[in-house]
């Protein structure tokens, strides 16, 4: 076994628009960046489509930015986090045009700003139409590179963070590439941020990269680190339905461009469901695509009279999924499902980005920083991942730095190396559990959906026998997500519960978790509810 030891000042694992924000605004601290594939490859980051939200037309105001994000939040936000972002909005843009970042601009030098749901104002700052996050993500990989202090660890999967007696010192990975299992990378710092991104992955159908499942969360729990908000997740109305894993993603800025939605009757369903019809917040057209479906309807993009010809200058990327599934927008309707898109909860942090773990920070989409309340208003996540990518790394900055490193733990190494032995091919409990999370933790929840959903997690835990690095993390990011959805009885922003279909003023709070107390929830939820207990199921 081969062993690669670095020693950077700090460590960030991931290689997002958070993770290359923060490592570019470390200088002159030394670095060291690890990303699962090859830099800007298999991110959320490059795959985004319509942009970054800024309050910067002349008619528009941050106190009006601040205002939509908090009413789609639906009470649960951290106004001082939303001001603090918003504000830094155009500076953040300013910043990305200085490193090259081109956005698309009108004949008079101005932003041409784009339209999402439940803006009330066009705010979009974006990138050859829906191709912001490719752009974003070349301007911010130049800037890396040419970069000294930082140095990238391509095609490293981190598995551990190494800790002793509640101390962080440093990470523990392998490479990802099958020829070479064995070699490890042992990345010793006190500093460690998590850039890891969103938990799409854990659903059949998402838009995220299936490299995306949550592992920063397990990551962070296994040092007791505190998680909240974790039953909210985010499904995109409009994923296309064009039979590709991931869903590619239909941006909302085309419906801000006067798209709208159809059943297979030619029934424009919106219209009768909310004032603004396919302009309203994600969650309302999400759950009325969801009713349709189950109505056992198909539900359609009509872009055919409002876009039609214009389509594949306005939104290439998307035109390109269009072509390959043999669809021309301009003369025909496109097959959509909303999907899993966005994890509002995560690893808690306070304003500066710290974690409840001395030395642990987080940022970008792994992050609960409390922006987004219950619902994220769209485009907000690339402007939070900004903002906050320059806060941690300041904050970092004014912290004194410890010169000698601590010796690595031998038992750990030890554990570590047992626990990331074994080969067994778990494709069919991944499959397993992707499915049960799309099914009873999906768009629509009930007690009786999300108790069936805890049942198949724990059979899917005993039958992999926890021989699967990839699989556990999964699982126990499933039960996260499953503790908060049983726990938060009544309907609010993204968790939406059949058998509790209004939102009650005593949730006007957030469900923190750590592993101890999800174990112990979980135990409790068996017993009260009467189900087989996990040591049943495992004898
Ligand atoms: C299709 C799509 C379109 C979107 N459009 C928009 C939009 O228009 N506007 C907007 O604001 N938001 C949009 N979003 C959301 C936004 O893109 C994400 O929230 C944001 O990019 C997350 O950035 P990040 O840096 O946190 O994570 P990512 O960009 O996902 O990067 C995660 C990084 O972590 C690395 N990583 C993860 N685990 C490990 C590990 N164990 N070891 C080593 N490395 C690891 C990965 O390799 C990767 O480099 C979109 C998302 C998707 C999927």
């Amino acid at each position: 076994m081969t062993e690669n030891i670095y020693t950077p000042d700090v460590v960030v694992v991931g290689g997002g628009v958070a993770g290359l924000t923060v490592a570019l605004n470390l200088a002159p601290r030394k670095v060291c960046v690890i990303t699962k594939s090859n830099l800007g490859i298999n991110t959320s980051s490059s795959w985004s489509q319509a942009g970054i939200a800024a309050s910067i037309d002349k008619d528009d105001s941050l106190e009006i930015h601040l205002k939509d994000t908090l009413k789609t939040a639906k009470g649960l936000a951290n106004e001082a986090v939303a001001k603090k972002i918003i504000s830094e909005s155009f500076n953040v843009i300013k910043d990305l045009e200085n490193i090259g970042v081109k956005f698309d601009k009108n004949s008079d030098g101005s932003f041409n700003l784009g339209l999402e749901a439940a803006h009330s104002h066009k705010r979009i700052v974006g990138s050859k139409g829906d191709s912001s996050g490719i752009e974003i993500m070349r301007g911010l990989i130049n800037e890396v590179k040419q970069s000294e202090h930082i140095t990238v660890l391509e095609n490293v999967s981190i598995d551990s963070i190494m800790h002793e007696n509640n101390t962080i010192y440093g990470v523990i990975g392998r490479f990802t590439d099958k020829n070479m299992p064995d070699n490890h990378v042992i990345i010793q710092s006190s500093h460690i941020v998590l850039a890891t991104g969103g938990l799409g992955g854990i659903y059949a159908n998402t838009t995220n990269p299936r490299s995306s499942y949550g592992e920063g969360i397990a990551l962070a729990a296994e040092v007791g680190a505190i998680l909240t908000d974790m039953e909210f997740v985010q499904f995109h109305p409009t994923g296309l339905d064009f039979g590709l894993d991931p869903t590619p993603l239909a941006t909302e800025a085309i419906r801000g461009a006067g798209a709208f939605l159809v059943n297979q009757n030619n029934d424009r369903f919106m219209l009768s469901a909310h004032p603004d019809a396919e302009l309203a917040p994600r969650d309302i057209i999400a759950q009325n695509i969801f009713k349709q479906i189950d109505q056992g309807n198909s539900v359609f993009l009509d872009c055919r009279d409002t876009i039609g010809d214009n389509f594949k200058s306005r939104f290439p990327q998307v035109h390109s999924y269009c072509v390959k599934a043999e669809i021309d927008p301009a003369k025909d309707l496109m097959p959509i499902i909303p999907v899993a898109h966005y994890h509002i909860g995560g690893v808690k942090t306070d304003i500066t980005g710290r974690t409840s773990v001395d030395g642990l920070w987080c940022c970008g989409e792994v992050a609960a920083t409390g922006v987004h309340g219950a619902n994220r208003l769209a485009s907000n996540s690339l402007l939070e991942a900004l903002v906050f990518g320059k806060i941690v790394a300041n904050e970092i900055n004014s912290q004194p730095f410890k010169q000698e490193q601590q010796a690595i733990n031998s038992n750990f190494l030890k554990t570590y190396k047992e626990k990331t032995r074994s080969k067994i091919r778990a494709k069919k409990y991944i499959w397993q559990l992707r499915s049960t999370m799309m099914r009873h933790l999906g768009i629509v929840r009930n007690e009786t959906s999300i108790l069936k959903g805890l049942s198949e997690i724990i059979r899917i835990e005993r039958d992999s026998k926890g021989l699967s690095a990839k699989l556990n993390d999964m699982i126990l990011v499933s039960k996260f997500i499953i503790v908060g959805a049983i726990k938060r009885t009544e309907s609010r922003g993204c968790h939406l519960r059949f058998d509790y279909p209004n939102a009650d003023p005593k949730f006007l709070n957030h469900i923190d978790q750590t592993q101890i107390t999800m174990e112990q929830d979980i135990e409790s939820i068996l017993l009260e509810k009467d189900l087989p207990q996990e040591k049943t199921l495992a004898s």
